[in-house]
């Protein structure tokens, strides 16, 4: 006789129930799947004792025949798929056949259920897999599904069960992540006969995301609308002021799917990068439509997980939508003043032929990065000057001298031809146009805006700014660099050494140079300008300490970008620090010149700003 058997039907169904029913979260996720599939408009899950005495999901869809209900319940029955090629386009939430027959064999399950085409509706009880009873039952159009005594038959996974407020906490997130891509759907949680949401249908899926994600976040939302090729996507970031200690706070889907998916959650940050410190998570509900032979949705039971056809495409255009939207939306961003977008709306007669990319939209925007690429060729002009310069510059003595000897490199923007060269214009005034009211505690610059009162940490402005700089001499390939006069010897250990040795030659693209001088000795010959030359050697440990955080073996952008991070935190002026009226002054106008002038290279704050309307409610001048 064969040792190899055929498992039992209800064995195997409790085998898949392993993958698929991990806790009464997911029971609640494959229920309110089902229902959606069935085309409810108004689905009701309520909840015993955090789903271990009952959950029960009911719902007005198309409901079953009795045949269907039976069938139901076998392993591999679904009527979503029906041959090969439907695999490769799946519309359906689900298409395994296995959620019911799994949750049937763990647990006490009744079901109820009524097609629209039938008077009369069927029931049928099941134990742990077996069919108990098979009746027919007077029952609304829809379907009821009662889940109770959630494995009461697996004690092992009973036992793993997290207490009642943290199944109920999986529970009501499974639910919000379902009302946030259905908006047209009623959803009601109720726990122990107590309604905890209730999420009446909502024509504007605006009113759905503060529905579920609060009222206070409505404001902060910041659309996103980007079709790129064949892929949509469409939803709602926050500002990077609004973030969360957790990622709770977002929720992905990819063709009406909700998906934990590590390619776009990484292109998600990575659109935040640099305006987010590091363990803080955004705020977003995105979806991602790609068609659907470009996606894999089954790659695991739970249909979590999804793989993309064309990963990296799909991972850069979210990861440059993320990273424009926030760009767009920053209060300090390039405006086209007043004159210039006056000019615009008199029509073509005023303006010729519209300069690439610029065109006359209704919000027109300059895009930064044509407005940096001319004023890049001339800084490079520049810079080649002042790279020839540079021995013989005079030394920087202190960060704060720095401010001055870094020149504002925003240029007029030339763009010639067009009714619009005003190059003046062009120019993003909103630092250099506040006006300074003073220094507090030697730490913070207090400004008045437009908008209302703001201060501005100078560490992080200048840390900023100095990271831009050497970010953009380093593109360049020009680095302005200041020989030491005494090169500096540097005594490592051994891993140390071996470190900054891998180092050594991307150093240099800073101007930041060292050469190995046997052993674990190395010396340091240039510094670059913009670093104040002082404690090269506790620069260089910096360096290599910051090398050693990220990994020495992470990308060598990634490590760069950690070490243009050291150097712009070494150099730039300190908290406690006295400065000049005209010592600001130059630093806001640097800031003016920056890409991201709201965030230091840490993603903290440079600014935060007090709206006039809010202090006078404060004040109690106006309610
Ligand atoms: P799948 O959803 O992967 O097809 P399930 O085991 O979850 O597998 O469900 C099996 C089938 O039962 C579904 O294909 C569907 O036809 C039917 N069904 C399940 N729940 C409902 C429901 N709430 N309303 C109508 N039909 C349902
Ligand atoms: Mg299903």
């Amino acid at each position: 006789m064969s040792k190899i058997r055929i498992l039992p039907e209800i064995l195997s169904n409790k085998i898949a129930a392993g993958e698929v029913v991990a806790r009464p979260a997911s029971v609640v996720k494959e229920l309110v799947e089902n229902s959606i599939d069935a085309g409810s408009t108004r689905i009701i899950v309520e909840i015993e004792q955090g789903g271990r005495r009952l959950i029960r999901v009911s719902d007005n869809g198309e409901g079953m025949g009795r045949d269907d209900a039976l069938l139901s319940l076998e392993r591999y029955a679904t009527s979503k798929i029906a041959k090969d090629p439907d695999l490769f386009a799946i519309r359906t939430l689900g298409f395994r056949g296995e959620a019911l027959p799994s949750i049937a064999s763990v647990s006490r399950f009744t079901l109820v259920t009524r097609a629209t085409s039938t008077d009369v509706g069927t029931q049928i009880e099941v134990a742990g897999g077996r069919i108990n009873s098979l009746c027919d039952v007077g029952a609304p159009c829809g379907t009821l599904i009662s889940v109770g005594s959630l494995f009461y038959n697996t004690p092992a996974r009973r036992k793993f069960l997290k207490s009642i407020d943290t199944e109920m906490g999986h529970i009501a997130d499974t639910i919000a992540s379902m009302a946030l891509c259905r908006p047209a759907v009623q959803f009601r949680l109720s726990h122990n006969s107590r309604i905890v949401r209730n999420w009446a249908p909502a024509a504007d899926p605006t009113d759905r995301v503060a529905d579920v994600l609060g009222t206070a976040i409505k404001k902060e939302l910041l659309p996103v609308d980007r079709v790129s090729g064949d892929i949509e996507i469409r939803g709602w970031i926050t500002s990077p002021r609004m973030n969360r200690s957790t990622a709770r706070g977002i929720h992905l889907f990819v063709n009406g799917r909700w998906v934990r998916d590590r390619v776009i959650q990484h292109a998600l940050f990575a659109g935040y990068a640099g305006r987010l410190m590091k363990g803080l998570y955004p705020v977003a509900v995105l979806f991602i439509d790609v068609p659907f032979d470009q996606v894999d949705v089954n790659v695991h039971p739970t249909k979590h997980e999804i793989r993309f056809i064309r990963q990296k495409f799909v991972h850069d255009v979210l990861k440059d939508t993320v990273a424009d939207v926030l760009r767009q939306s920053d209060p300090t961003r390039w405006k086209v003043p007043e004159s210039a977008s006056a000019q615009l709306d008199q029509g073509p007669s005023s303006v010729s032929e519209p300069h690439s990319g610029f065109t006359r939209r209704p919000a027109p925007e300059i895009n930064p990065h044509d407005a940096r690429q001319i004023d890049r060729q001339d800084r490079t002009a520049r810079s080649t000057a002042s790279a020839v310069a540079a021995d013989n510059q005079p030394r920087i003595s202190s960060a704060t001298d720095a401010i001055h000897a870094v020149t504002s490199p925003i240029n007029p923007v030339d763009r010639s031809g067009d009714t619009i060269r005003q190059a003046p214009l062009w120019k993003r005034r909103f630092f250099a146009d506040l006006v300074v009211i003073g220094q507090y505690r030697g730490t913070y610059i207090i400004c008045e805006s437009s908008d209302g009162l703001m201060l501005i940490d100078q560490h992080a402005a200048h840390e900023r700014i100095v990271f831009e700089q050497l970010k953009r001499q380093s593109d360049e390939r020009r680095p302005t660099v200041q020989r030491l006069l005494l090169p500096e010897t540097i005594d490592l250990g051994f891993r140390e050494a071996q470190i900054l040795e891998k180092l050594v030659p991307q150093l240099d693209r800073f101007g930041l140079e060292i050469e190995p001088f046997g052993g674990n000795t190395f010396v340091v010959k240039s510094v670059p300008t913009l670093v104040h030359s002082g404690g090269v050697a506790a620069l260089v440990t910096q360096l290599i300490e910051k090398t050693a955080e990220i990994g020495v073996n992470a990308e060598m952008k990634t490590i760069m970008d950690g070490c243009l991070m050291v150097m712009a935190c070494h150099h730039a002026i300190r908290a406690h620090h006295q400065l000049a009226g005209e010592q600001i002054k130059a630093m806001l106008k640097q800031l003016d010149a920056c890409d991201n002038p709201s965030h230091c290279p840490h993603g903290r704050p440079v600014w935060i700003q007090w709206a006039l309307k809010d202090l006078e409610k404060q004040f109690q001048r106006i309610c």
